[in-house]
């Protein structure tokens, strides 16, 4: 716990605080099972350029720390992000995250006069198709993102449909920068998904618990780290689908919220 509840009190006689609601997580991997966040303030900024110049995260989290009621280190890494993103979109709302694409749909023009069919679900083929041809939409389309748009991928919300076996955790904020790190490592890269679940205060950690000499069963913790990702990754849904709003067509889109998408 950050704060006991007379120091929680206190910090939320600051009225910018509110319930974030429900995280990807539901609350599993924690002793806490409420949030409160607040959006950012200027003393933030200056750490999210810090990590979006030095590209380390460690900066923004200390950032989302200074907004959220509880420890921003020990959030799930899905649960992060979500709040990286949740962030993004209560601050500065008069630059708001945009996405922005040029439609390239096709729809049916005519040869003669340009009049447009469009391929939406009213489409009929024309009688004289040999009028028309196919030439791309192209309008320019700018969306604004909403926690709404957003598709949340949540764990299962009954305790005992979520179980870490003993010597495994969730990987946390606070291994991002040491998993970023080993990613590089070609010889480690692809066990990464499996040993950042491993239990462990840092990645190091993680790393000497599964190549200790004395560990017979390194094998077996990679295949359950394996398990665990394939069963336990929540957060949201990086793939946006957006229609154009000339011939309604959706187009996908992806969302990747980093310290740079805080900067116009
Ligand atoms: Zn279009």
């Amino acid at each position: 716990m950050k704060y006991n509840q007379t120091q929680l009190q206190e910090v939320l006689k600051n009225s910018s605080y509110t319930d974030i609601g429900a995280l990807p997580s539901q609350c599993h991997g924690y002793d806490w099972n409420s949030l409160y966040i607040r959006p950012l303030g200027v003393k933030e900024y200056k750490l999210i350029s810090k990590a979006a110049v030095l590209g380390e995260l460690n900066h923004m989290t200390r950032a989302i720390d200074l907004c959220i009621t509880q420890s921003a280190d020990d959030l799930t890494i899905g649960d992060y992000y979500y709040i990286m993103l949740w962030l993004r979109v209560h601050s500065m709302t008069k630059t708001p995250l945009i996405m922005d694409w040029e439609c390239d749909a096709k729809v049916l023009q005519h040869k003669e006069t340009g009049a447009i069919i469009y391929n939406d679900e009213n489409f009929q083929t024309p009688e004289k198709l040999e009028e028309y041809a196919w030439v791309d939409c192209g309008r320019h389309n700018t969306e604004t993102v909403h926690m709404s748009n957003i598709n949340i991928m949540s764990l299962d919300e009954e305790r005992e449909k979520v179980v870490i076996p003993e010597g495994f955790d969730f990987p946390r904020a606070r291994h991002i920068d040491g998993i970023r790190a080993s990613l590089k490592d070609p010889e480690l890269q692809l066990l990464m998904p499996a040993v950042q679940w491993i239990k462990g205060d840092t990645v190091v950690d993680k790393l000497k618990v599964l190549f200790a000499d004395d560990n017979e069963k390194g094998v077996e913790m990679l295949d359950m780290g394996n398990t665990l990702e394939a069963t336990y990754q929540h957060g949201f849904n990086e793939v946006l689908t957006l229609c154009c709003n000339r011939c309604r067509i959706k187009a996908e889109h992806i969302i990747n919220p980093s310290p740079l998408t805080f900067f116009p």
